[in-house]
């Protein structure tokens, strides 16, 4: 059965990108007799507005998509992504951490580090907070929580290897290149990583088609599916839609926000001619 999503965030208009994204996932659905469907992806509630959420309907459904509803919501999984975390507790793979992103600047550019190496979140996690033996106790409720990559690839007979687009990827090295990677933000509860690989299980996907951005992070998302014994969907990666100088499209890119097509008269088709599809 193929099952596909577009996961959008309501934290601003949905631009040319996101359009592209959510045609090239219902167009395949469709011509493998699958489902569509449509996630809000609103963990993050200090960025989230539901006057974005209403426009992402108005505008997907404008551009011809359908989807089965109601929709799924992170902000109603935190339970879900919270027994997740005890479980990989219990397994010892987890951390607390309370280093700002200030403290984590000012380790990683010590003298003494080397050259500070940048991953799918940014700038490495110098380990900081890393403790030598796994905590015991409860799970912490109200502090950031980290993966000890070195410990979760350890629990792993081989690598987190997917397949993107037909081809396999195995990932090299994920303590260099990753590291310890956020599973719980103090202020969410739980991180991106976690909703989504909990997400896409729960719904069943088993095709992921999103932009090349995630690519990167694709890797975690695999580890993620092992640890917790769920499956691993097959992943595209499609190439971004960029501006006239090469540049990708933000959120707040308002030129190129689909309501701005629009307001100037433009049809669905337009859009289409517009991305290539
Ligand atoms: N909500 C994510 C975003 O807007 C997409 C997540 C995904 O497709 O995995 O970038």
């Amino acid at each position: 059965m193929f099952i596909t999503r577009f996961a959008p965030s309501p934290t601003g208009p949905l631009h040319l990108g996101h359009a592209y994204s959510a045609m090239l996932a219902h167009d395949r659905a469709e011509a493998e007799r699958g489902t569509f469907l449509l996630r809000i992806d609103d963990l993050d509630r200090s960025r989230c507005r539901a006057e974005w959420e209403v426009q992402i309907f108005d505008d997907l459904a404008w551009l011809g998509l359908t989807w089965p509803k109601p929709v799924m919501r992170q902000s109603e999984r935190l339970p879900v992504y919270r027994s997740a975390l005890a479980g990989l507790w219990e397994m010892g793979l987890l951390y607390p951490c309370h280093c700002s992103r200030a403290d984590i600047r000012a380790a990683a550019y010590a003298p003494q580090e080397g050259a500070a190496l940048h991953g799918p979140d940014g700038l490495i996690y110098p380990g900081t907070c890393r403790p030598a033996t796994p905590p015991a106790g409860p799970v912490p409720d109200h502090a950031a929580l980290r993966l000890d990559m070195a410990r979760a690839l350890a629990t792993l007979d081989e690598p987190p290897e997917f397949f993107e687009q037909g081809r396999k990827i195995i990932p090299d090295n994920m303590v260099q290149t990753v590291g310890d990677v956020v599973l719980a933000r103090r202020d969410m509860g739980a991180s991106y990583h976690l909703a989504v690989v909990l997400d896409d299980a729960e719904q069943k996907i088993s095709h992921v088609i999103r932009g090349a951005d995630l690519l990167e992070a694709t890797q975690i998302h695999v580890l993620l599916q092992r640890l917790l014994r769920l499956p691993t969907p097959v992943y595209h990666h499609h190439v971004l839609i960029r501006d006239e100088n090469g540049k990708r499209l933000a959120k707040r890119d308002d030129a190129r926000a689909i309501a701005t097509y629009r307001a100037e008269g433009r049809s669905p088709r337009d859009i289409r001619r517009m991305v290539g599809l």
